[in-house]
């Protein structure tokens, strides 16, 4: 089995109880772990895969928190580091529909260092790295890039999600766009909402979408619409992957979820060539995935709801 090195934030969400999107009227928070690649390690352990967490909290309460959640969720945190900038925090409020207001104070994710002994330990292993906050500058921005032109030399497998917020880019979306490009380009499989492949691509046909994403070196591309499935793209074929039939309560960690078990599956398989020519093995590696996410809407909160192997197989 391939080992599967997520690499990016980890955050407090402090989320305001009583649903309303209005943050300035919160008056109650309860604290919940964040942080899409964070998420996406849990997915991967609570499924049995080997997930590794490469990011960086305070050396402070909440980090300890943070950490511990992710070590009782079986997650190797050896290459966590914690740094004397408090822990990142997100304040978040979501409404009925889904709708959010956030304020984000960022702390010690940004400050991750490059660590040059994984390098060996990358080869013939998955790197999966998601962008919400990485580029946005800061070390952190630094190292991911080390780790992904490093990460390439090594025979690594390298999986890329933008993971956009809309309130971090806004007027920006042209230099998230330039910064996303390189990790297109370097990634075997790409993970995008629908939000994403249209603005990375500058196409709103999600078929000319593909072709662009193709035609900058992603093998594999995975555009998740919600209740409709997902959209699959190789160079060979493409098609929709419907989901399965849920009453969605939040969802929150939906798509890593998706993307959590999409990597745990691939990490299964030697060869990934393999997995690319076989078009009926990877349709089944993303209906799975689709139910994934799908359960995972089922209840409130992130971690908390990603599925076992048990639920999964249920
Ligand atoms: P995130 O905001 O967490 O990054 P995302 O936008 O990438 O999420 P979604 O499309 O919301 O991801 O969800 C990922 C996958 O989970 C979908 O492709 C789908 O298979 C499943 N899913 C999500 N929402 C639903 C739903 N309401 N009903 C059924 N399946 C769902």
């Amino acid at each position: 089995m391939k080992k599967v090195f997520c690499i990016g934030e980890l955050l407090i969400d402090f989320v305001a109880e009583n649903q309303g999107k209005d943050l300035s009227k919160a008056k109650e928070f309860s604290k919940k772990a964040g942080g899409a690649p964070a998420n996406v390690s849990c997915a991967i352990s609570k499924l049995g895969g080997e997930s590794l967490f490469i990011g960086c909290v305070g050396d402070d309460p909440f980090g300890t928190f943070l950490l511990r959640i992710l070590e009782n969720e079986k997650v190797d945190i050896s290459s966590a580091q914690k740094s004397d900038t408090f822990t990142t925090l997100a304040f978040v409020s979501i409404d009925a529909d889904g709708e959010r207001d956030f304020v984000f104070s960022r702390g010690a994710d940004k400050e991750l260092t490059y660590d040059s002994s994984l390098k060996s330990r990358f080869e013939n292993n998955i790197l999966h790295f998601g962008a919400a906050t990485a580029l946005l500058g800061g070390s952190l921005e630094e190292t991911y890039n080390r780790y992904l032109f490093d990460g390439i030399t090594k025979n690594a497998f390298i999986s890329f999600d933008p993971n956009y917020r809309v309130d971090l880019w806004k007027n920006k979306e042209d230099v998230f766009i330039r910064k996303c490009h390189p990790y297109i380009e370097k990634s075997h499989l790409c993970k995008f909402s629908l939000e994403e492949a249209q603005l990375l691509s500058g196409k709103d046909n999600l078929d000319e979408a593909c072709q662009v994403f193709h035609e900058m070196g992603t093998q594999i591309i995975v555009i998740t619409l919600g209740s409709e499935g997902t959209l699959l793209s190789t160079a060979n074929f493409s098609k929709t992957i419907p989901s399965i039939k849920v009453t969605p309560k939040d969802t929150t960690g939906a798509g890593d979820a998706f993307i959590g078990c999409l990597l745990q599956q691939i990490s299964q398989h030697s060869k990934f060539e393999n997995v690319l020519a076989d078009e009926k093995l990877l349709t089944n590696m993303v209906a799975r995935a689709n139910k994934a996410g799908a359960i995972t809407t089922e209840n409130f909160g992130a971690i908390e709801s990603l599925p076992t192997l048990q639920q999964l197989d249920s």
